[in-house]
């Protein structure tokens, strides 16, 4: 275990169970250097408890980076509820979680991540202050993370095309959640074609309905020719089986944890394929959720998530200049932000 917590910089981890309300539940705190430490609460199944320990570690590390490149005062932390193959009392379930977080004393504050929602949010801030984005507050971190992949998606283009035009750019967006269902309306509304998949069969046709999406089965979407690939759903799609099939020339999407290990950037990189480092395009939520809960105007939040867009130049222009791939120039700027030994 000692060794997880060595290889992450990791500085706590705090499991939690509680049979009557049937919460397992695991908080990784990363590093609090730069402030509490903020991240959503996961809760989907897992394999073995190790696969929610591996996870959550991996996770809270991409918080810390995410926090320090996103210039807001925070440290980075996750939360993961292993969740049961039947939920008996989501609310009991998640005021329990919320207790949980409550006895970290504000060292972690949590918010909604995938298999979460705000609703559950509010029950969480039944029991605790250290919540932000429910739905009597404000903060639904999930349209800011889309309009945040949106300005990264201009940026790439402009750095490759000299212009942010969308107009018939063809982008491939797999998960139609909350994140990429506002992800598609936003490219919509810009003139880009989409090309989406879901799990979901309901949420693809709204898709068709309102977007104009052509649909494909989650299992093509690697490999339909497209401009941008966004990955919207799920972590480690970035792999020695789908990327020798991607027809793209942009990743650009609000997935955790594309990557499925340091190399498959570089592989990107040599492909010349331009990817947008995950932690810094989907920074948007973050921004809402911290910058809200600390009583920042909405404006100013705005502004600071199209920002994101000028962080990923800056990645990019680097990249180029140093034949380095992206993730690795961005993995360097907040290490040096978080004085990471090497
Ligand atoms: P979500 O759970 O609302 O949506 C995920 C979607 O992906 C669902 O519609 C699901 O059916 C679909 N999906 C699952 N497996 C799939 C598969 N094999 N192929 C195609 N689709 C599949 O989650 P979300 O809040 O939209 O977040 C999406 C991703 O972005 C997650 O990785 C999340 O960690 C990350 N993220 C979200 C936010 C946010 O503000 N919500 C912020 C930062 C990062």
């Amino acid at each position: 275990m000692f060794e997880k917590f060595e290889h992450a910089n990791l500085s706590e981890l705090h499991f939690h169970a509680d049979e009557s309300t049937q919460l397992k539940s695991i908080i990784a705190i990363h590093s609090t250097l730069r402030g509490p430490a903020l991240g959503g609460c996961r809760c989907v199944e897992y394999a073995s408890e190790d696969e929610a320990i591996n996870d959550v570690v991996r996770l809270a590390k991409g918080m810390s980076y995410k926090a320090a490149l996103a210039n807001v005062p925070q440290g980075g932390g996750k939360a993961v509820i292993i969740k049961p193959p039947e939920i008996e009392n989501r609310n009991a379930l998640y005021q329990s979680f919320g207790k949980f977080v409550d006895g970290l004393g504000g060292r972690y504050i949590t918010a909604v991540d995938s298999g979460s929602h705000l609703s559950d949010m509010d029950q969480v801030q039944q029991v605790t202050s250290y919540v932000s984005g429910c739905t009597s507050d404000g903060f639904d971190p999930s349209p800011l993370t889309a309009l945040g992949v949106f300005c990264g998606i201009q940026a790439a283009l402009q750095h490759r095309r000299g212009n942010n035009s969308l107009q018939g750019i063809r982008v491939a967006i797999q998960g139609l959640g909350n994140v990429g269902f506002a992800l598609a309306e936003l490219l919509h509304k810009a003139g880009a074609t989409l090309i989406v998949c879901d799990i979901n069969k309901a949420k693809q046709r709204l898709c068709e309905q309102k977007f104009g999406a052509i649909s494909v089965p989650p299992e093509d979407i690697y490999q339909v020719p497209c401009d941008v690939f966004s990955p919207c759903g799920l972590g480690a799609i970035l792999n020695d089986q789908t990327i020798p099939h991607l027809q793209c020339e942009y990743i650009a999407g609000s997935a955790n944890n594309q990557l499925l290990a340091p190399n498959h950037g570089e592989i990107l990189h040599q492909r010349g394929i331009l990817y947008a480092p995950d932690y810094v395009i989907n920074a948007g939520g973050l921004i809402q959720v911290s910058l809200g809960l600390n009583h920042i105007a909405q404006a100013d939040i705005l502004k600071k998530t199209t920002d994101i867009g000028k962080t990923l130049r800056q990645i990019f222009e680097r990249s180029d200049k140093d034949n380095i791939s992206t993730h690795t120039i961005a993995d360097q700027l907040a290490e040096d932000i978080l004085q990471v030994k090497h």
